[in-house]
């Protein structure tokens, strides 16, 4: 099966000269959503994962379905505001202004071998604010997995520590 079959490119959404990579014909395929979460649950088993965080929104899609097969825990990294108990928190910046992560602060045991995974790896900062929360918690990122990753951005190159998969490169 060709998983880039099942990526719809968008030209300039959300911001003119953007090709956006929408992954939700993918998700809209039980077969196709089966292909890659098993590609990643692979990845995952050889790692010997114990945890999953994933970012909002997306990275739930991709994180979830992993966890669950693996019968292991999820944990979310939110938007501030949103984790109803105590938290820790990460400021990084977007394209404009800056964003700032969140995640329980006891989310993750120290020690435990952590996947993270979301949808996309453009510029790497969502990813890279992803690790710092899983760190400081004292967590060890075992691995990073996407559906897609952009090259032109080289996200990788922030994230060059650690191991990574990706699905599709475009
Ligand atoms: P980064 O922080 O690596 O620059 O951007 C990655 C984050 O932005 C991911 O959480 C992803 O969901 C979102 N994102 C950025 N561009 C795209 C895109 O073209 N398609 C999708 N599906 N998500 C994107």
């Amino acid at each position: 099966m060709n998983l880039k079959d099942y990526i719809a490119s968008i030209p300039d959404y959300p911001a003119e000269g953007v090709i956006f990579r929408d992954i939700s014909p993918l998700m809209g395929d039980g077969a196709a959503y089966r292909e890659a979460t098993n590609r990643i649950v692979t990845y995952a088993r050889e790692k010997e994962v114990e945890m999953v965080v994933g970012p909002e929104a997306r990275g739930f899609i991709i994180g979830c379905p992993v966890a669950y097969e693996l019968g292991i825990g999820f944990a979310p990294a939110r938007k501030k505001g949103k984790l109803p108990r105590e938290t820790i928190e990460v400021e990084y910046a977007l394209e404009y202004g800056s964003a700032v992560l969140t995640i329980h602060k006891d989310a993750i045991k120290p020690g435990q071998k952590v996947l993270i995974c979301d949808d996309l790896l453009a510029t790497g900062g969502t990813i890279a604010a992803t690790i710092k929360l899983v760190e400081q918690l004292g967590g060890v990122v075992v691995g990073c997995a996407f559906l897609v990753e952009l090259d032109d951005l080289k996200g990788r190159e922030k994230i060059k520590d650690y191991d990574i998969l990706t699905l599709m490169n475009f």
